[in-house]
Formats: C-alpha cells, structure tokens, sequence
C-alpha cells in the first residue's frame, strides 16, 4: 500500500493473493488493507490537501504531464501486468494503457481551465465573483475489468482540481494500482497527495469513506447494487458521489443499415474484455428483414476467435474474471434455450488444452431471444451476443428503453433523421450512431437511471471534484 508517500504493510500484516484467472497461478501478493490503515491514509491525504488546494494549476499540471510520459515509457509493463492479472489480450491492455494515459494528459491541460466568473450584483457598491474550489479529500472505489483506466479516470481530474485522494482497487487487480502508484511516486507527487489501500475485504473500507468527516467525496465505479449501498451510506453525511453503474446497453440495426457492416461493429464491440464491460451491447435489436444476413456474418466472425491466454498470440477471448462469472454466464444461456432461444454458435465452456484451468466461456451468439428470458434483463458481463428481432422504430425504441440502467446505446442506420430521433429519444449518457467506440479522455462518460449519476472525462469530468465559490463584495 502506498500511505503518506510511503510503501507499506497492512497495520495487522495480513496479505492476499492475485491469480492470473487464465490459468489460475499465483502472481502476486499485497497487503490486505483495514480499517486503521484507511483511516491513516484519510488522514494523510487530509493533511496535504492543506498544501496541494494551494498549489497552481501549474504545478499540477506539471506532474500530471509528468505521470503521463512515465505511463508512456512504461506501457508494456503496464500492459503485461494487466493482461497477467486481468487476463484480457496483451493488445487490448496496450490499448486500455494509452486510454489512461490519456485522462492524466487530457486534465493536465484540463486543470489551467478551471475559470470563474463575474455576475452584476444587485448593488452598486456591491461585486459578485465566483470561483471553483476543490471539494476536499476524495474517496475511490475501482472495478477490475479496466484496471488502470478507471485509475486514472478518478485520479487524473481529481488531482487536476486540488484534491487529494485515497484509492481502494478491486481485490481481483491490485496489482496494476500498484504499478500505477510507482508511477505517481516516480513523477514526484508530494506525500499524502495520492494514498493507495489494497484489501480483499472491501466493506470497511467503503464503510470508512462513507463516513469519516474528513473524506468530502466519494467517487465509484462498479455493480449497481454496491453503488446503491454506498450511495445511501454518503447521503446519511451528505458527502457528494459520482456513480458510474451497471449498463445494459441496446445495439440496434435497422432495415437500412448494412447487415454485415454491423455485424462486424457488433462482433468488435461485444467481445471487448470478453464483454466484461460496462457499455457492452447486451441486447442486439435487428430488423426482422435483415436477421439472416446480420447472423450469418456475426457467426462466421465469432466462430474464428480464439480463446486462451492473452499473453499469447492470435488470442481475442480471455478468461473471465472468476468462477461466479462463468456459472452467470452459464446460467443466462441455459435460461434463454430453455424459453426457445437458439444457440447459433459458443454455449459452453471451454476446457480444451488447458483452458479448464481457467474461467473461460465460448463467445456464443443467441437468435431468437424474447423478453421472459433472464438475458433480456440482467447485465450478462460476458461473451453472450444475444440478437432480438424487431419490426418498426416505435417498437425498438420502447424496449430499448425499458430498462432500469440507461448507460450506453449503439444504432445503425444511415437516415440521418432517424439517428438523430433516435439519439435524441434514446434515454443513455452514450449513444454510439453508426460508432462502436464512443468513448475518449475528452469526452463525458457516464450514465442515466440506475446507471449512474455524474461524469467522468470531458470538461464535466473536472467540475465533479469542484465546489462553487460566491465571493459577494462591498466596495
Ligand atoms: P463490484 O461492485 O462488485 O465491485 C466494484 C468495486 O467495489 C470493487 O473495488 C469492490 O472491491 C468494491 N466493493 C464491493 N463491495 C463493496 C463495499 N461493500 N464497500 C466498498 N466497496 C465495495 O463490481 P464488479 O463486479 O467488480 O464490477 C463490474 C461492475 O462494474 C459491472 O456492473 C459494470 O457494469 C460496472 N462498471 C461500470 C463502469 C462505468 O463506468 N459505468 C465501468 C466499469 C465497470
């Protein structure tokens, strides 16, 4: 653990293991973090927040650009930590690498702009001004299936604005955390201003950020059961939260659209991260005129990738993040045939050549799935295509829309009016028209309805560890 500028143990000494989960080896160990050390760490970063909230946005942006060019210098470790740890395609990690990279590039410019303003005031001898303060010391909470991005997604804005900040990752994948904090401590960020606590027991910890009057603001990124938990918890202090959630994002194609040009987008999106994911397309809305050709090329597509370890070459589906993964995957796909659905290709697990080691699970695509499936409804968190028919705009954008996770939405069509009905009517934070990668340091992420509330990059990433400032003045 990373507490006051200095590495080290858990207070009682207690450590725990990191698995690779493509095979099931012991990679790594890390403390195991407790109350009294995230109290310690609170504490430390309450304490430099005294100094960084008065530093210049120059000075932050100095060592933000300076984390960013070690992130870049170190982009292969990074990425063969997060591919041995995580277990997603070497390729994909260099890819997640450079995305983090960006946010602590994308806020080290971000940070000289954080204006105010001048308001007439009511009064002639009156002067209004407005500025924006950090909101303090800030609470982190991180998933493991983007173990760096969503680091440097939380950390890269909130040191941008002058807070300081203590990190709880995910117990699956400490270790990136840790690689990215000898990074932090490499460019030269003063003691306290960054704190990292590692623990396989989460609850204290989220306990201790919900409640300790030194923490201002609690930002997480997971389930939308433990956001809902935690987010009850700030409201009793009235401590602020952005929450980026569960999604269960649509990807429609409409008659219009070219079948095999979206099925190739679906085939790209979909198995990103072996769709652990949380703006993966989880229900594939195709017109009923075009079903045949959209499923022929999604198969013949799906059909050539390869499983395994993603450290090794020509791999695109790595393993899942646990057993518990595997048997919800497992248990919505048996669900869905039992109702009726067909299994097109995939459906089982893979435990050939070593691969039952591991927690793998065949990219599958689903036709002729309804809306009593279990599938239709929850977050599936893998390699499951499941493809729905649909006959007019009205009908699609309806079911669409029914549900409680508003996140993120793909549509294919290439009317212009349509996409834009449909982008102005579809109720997502994300909506990718005739795009699968809506998503950049530059631009706000997060989502609607259960799935969220606030936004992380873009100019809005920033103002969500901002507090507005009135300064009235008699003259
Ligand atoms: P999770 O909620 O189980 O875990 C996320 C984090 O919360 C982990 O660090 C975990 O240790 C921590 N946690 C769990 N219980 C806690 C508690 N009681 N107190 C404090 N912290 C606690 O979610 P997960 O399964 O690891 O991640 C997958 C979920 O995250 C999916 O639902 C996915 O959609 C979502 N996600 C959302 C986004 C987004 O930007 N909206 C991005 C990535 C993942």
């Amino acid at each position: 653990m990373f507490i006051n500028g200095q590495w080290c143990d858990a207070n009682d000494g207690a450590r725990f293991n990191v698995t690779n989960p493509a095979n099931g080896e012991i990679v790594g160990e890390v403390p195991n973090g407790g109350k009294a050390d995230v109290v310690a760490a609170i504490d430390a970063a309450a304490e430099a927040f005294k100094t960084w909230s008065k530093t210049t946005a120059y000075q932050r942006s100095s060592l933000l650009y300076r984390a960013y060019n070690l992130m870049i210098e170190k982009k292969e470790h990074l990425a063969v930590t997060m591919t041995t740890e995580q277990g997603k395609p070497l390729k994909a990690a260099r890819n997640e690498v450079q995305y983090g990279a960006d946010f602590l590039l994308w806020y080290a410019e971000e940070a000289k702009r954080i204006y105010g303003e001048t308001i007439p005031a009511p009064r002639g001898d009156q002067r209004f001004i407005v500025q924006q303060h950090p909101v303090g010391v800030v609470g982190a909470v991180t998933p493991w299936n983007y173990p760096i991005s969503m680091l440097t997604r939380k950390i890269a804005p909130a040191l941008a604005a002058g807070c300081t900040i203590v990190l709880k990752p995910a117990e699956a994948t400490p270790l990136c955390a840790v690689e990215m904090f000898k990074i932090f401590e490499e460019a030269g960020l003063p003691a306290g201003v960054v704190n990292l606590v590692t623990t396989e027991n989460p609850a204290p910890i989220g306990e201790e950020f919900v409640s300790n009057p030194k923490i201002a603001k609690l930002t997480f990124t997971g389930s939308t059961n433990v956001g809902k938990m935690l987010a009850q918890g700030a409201a009793a202090n009235l401590k602020r939260v952005s929450m980026e959630l569960g999604g269960h994002a649509p990807f429609i194609v409409f008659d219009d659209a070219d079948p095999e040009h979206a099925a190739k987008g679906l085939s790209l999106v979909k198995f990103l991260n072996t769709g652990q994911a949380c703006i993966s397309p989880n229900r594939i809305f195709v017109h009923k005129s075009i079903a045949e050709p959209f499923i022929d090329t999604l198969q013949a597509r799906v059909q050539r990738m390869r499983g395994g370890n993603g450290m090794d070459d020509g791999i695109s589906i790595g393993p899942l993040v646990g057993p518990g993964a595997v048997d919800k995957v497992e248990r919505q796909v048996k669900d869905a045939v039992e109702k009726g659905a067909r299994v097109i290709c995939g459906g089982h697990r893979l435990m050939e050549n070593g691969l039952d080691k591991g927690h793998f699970y065949a990219p599958t695509v689903l036709a002729d799935v309804r809306e009593d499936m279990l599938i239709y409804r929850e977050e599936t968190f893998g390699p499951v295509a499941p493809v729905i028919t649909f006959e007019d705009e009205d009908e699609v954008l309806e079911k669409a829309n029914d549900t409680n996770y508003g996140l993120a939405a793909y549509v294919y069509t290439p009317n212009i009016g349509r996409a834009f009905r449909m982008y102005e009517s579809l109720k997502f934070g994300i909506i990718g028209i005739n795009d699968i990668n809506p998503t950049a340091a530059a631009a706000p992420f997060g989502g609607m309805k259960e799935s969220g509330l606030g936004r992380e990059g873009g100019r809005e990433g920033i103002s969500e560890y901002l507090e507005t400032k009135l300064g009235g003045f008699s003259i």
